[in-house]
């Protein structure tokens, strides 16, 4: 059988892309070498946030919000637990005040109902807050997923669509043949007219497949739990520098993250915790919300996100290479990641993207024959 497409990596970006192509009629086979939505797409810190979303992607996020919210009603009941609530960013400087100014100016101009307000409003939003802040983005559509449930939430609707689901199948290499593709697997061959790379920060070795340099860069984000507590907070949380992100489930506990860096790379994972930056994340969460100075961490975890040498996406088609796509290295990508599926599969179905992608040109040098 020869696949109209094949999708390698199911994160949120390649399950999200295999779910509207089928929808849209087309035979997919999507595959991974692990289980979908385990890696970044299924670890993450789950923030829904405008105020950590680059302003370029703002659109997209706003759309993506809208998706996460109503989860079930367009992935055939599948749910991630999204919960609409405020976001604040704060300033505890002068300096961060004066960025948090600047960025709350262009993703306000790229549509992001971010308005600043004082210490003291953020704190009728936010009773558990510090009153140390100076100055905060306050922005009415953040929100949070329980991001663990997102291969769980989108396996059912794979399946009722007619996805063929490989799982613990991993693409060691792909020959282009006159009419599509052959795909080398962990367990045998396997064909298709199209291929889409969505490997996350595999995607500089998948690139490699076809020939192209992409740089892609990894970063290994440490994320922290608390046990369960009293609700100490009900807005997800962050800091102008981008340094925390925090919010609280309805089990109780506490989410800690913000990019701290651990230990680790693309082909070992996650390894260690770097213990200075779990405390430093420890220490601005309880100064930023005072009553977590009292909660216990449970643990700790780490996940690997990517980044291209502009800190933009990689969304479109490979160039040089007909038939072939790539989608991933979204910055705050799990908020966009299931609009910017979306938008790829249209475009793989010859139809003109509801909003424009971000072509890689920009980005490679293709390896000389
Ligand atoms: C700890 C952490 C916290 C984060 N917090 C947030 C947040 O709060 N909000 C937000 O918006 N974003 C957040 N992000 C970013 C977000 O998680 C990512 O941008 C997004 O999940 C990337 O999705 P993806 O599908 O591109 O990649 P992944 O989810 O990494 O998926 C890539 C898939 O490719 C598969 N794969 C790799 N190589 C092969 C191969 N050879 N063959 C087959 N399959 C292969 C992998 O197994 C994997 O499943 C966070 C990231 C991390 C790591």
């Amino acid at each position: 059988m020869i696949f109209d497409v094949a999708v390698i990596g199911a994160g949120v970006m390649g399950c999200s892309t295999a779910l509207h192509l089928a929808r849209g009629g087309m035979q997919v086979a999507l595959l991974d070498r692990g289980a979908i939505c385990r890696e970044a797409s299924g670890v993450n810190a789950g923030t829904l946030t405008m105020q950590m979303t680059r302003a370029a992607l703002i659109p997209y996020a706003l759309r993506a919000h809208e998706m996460w919210l109503r989860m079930p009603e367009w992935c055939d009941g599948g749910d991630v637990l999204a919960v609409a609530c405020p976001g604040l960013s704060v300033a505890f400087t002068e300096q961060e005040a004066a960025m948090l100014e600047e960025r709350a100016h262009f993703r306000r101009q790229a549509g992001a109902p971010i308005e600043l307000i004082s210490g003291g409003r953020a704190m009728e939003i936010e009773p558990g807050l510090s009153d140390q802040v100076l100055l905060a983005g306050h922005c009415p559509i953040d929100g949070f997923t329980s991001a663990y449930l997102t291969g769980r939430a989108f396996r059912p609707a794979l399946l009722r669509a007619g996805v063929a689901l490989f799982e613990k199948r991993g693409v060691t290499a792909v020959d282009r043949q006159p009419h599509g593709f052959t795909l080398q697997t962990t367990a045998g061959t396997l064909r298709a007219r199209r291929i889409v790379l969505a490997g996350g920060v595999w995607l500089e070795g998948m690139a490699a497949w076809l020939g192209i340099t992409l740089p892609v860069k990894v970063l290994v984000n440490q994320l922290v739990v608390t046990e369960r507590i009293r609700p100490v907070m009900r807005t997800v949380m962050g800091v102008a520098s981008g340094l925390l992100s925090l919010k609280q489930y309805a089990n109780g506990t506490v989410l800690i993250g913000g990019g701290w860096q651990g230990i680790g790379d693309r082909e070992r994972g996650g390894l260690a915790v770097r213990a200075e930056n779990f405390s430093g994340n420890v220490r601005l969460a309880a100064h930023t919300i005072p009553a977590l100075r009292d909660a216990r961490v449970v643990r700790a975890w780490l996940g690997l996100e990517s980044e291209t040498a502009d800190a933009l996406p990689a969304i479109g088609p490979v160039p040089g290479e007909p038939d072939a796509w790539i989608i991933g290295c979204v910055h705050s990508g799990y908020t966009s990641g299931p609009y910017f599926g979306k938008l790829l599969a249209q475009a793989i179905m010859g139809q003109e993207p509801e909003m424009p992608l971000f072509p890689m040109d920009r980005l490679l040098k293709k390896e000389a024959a």
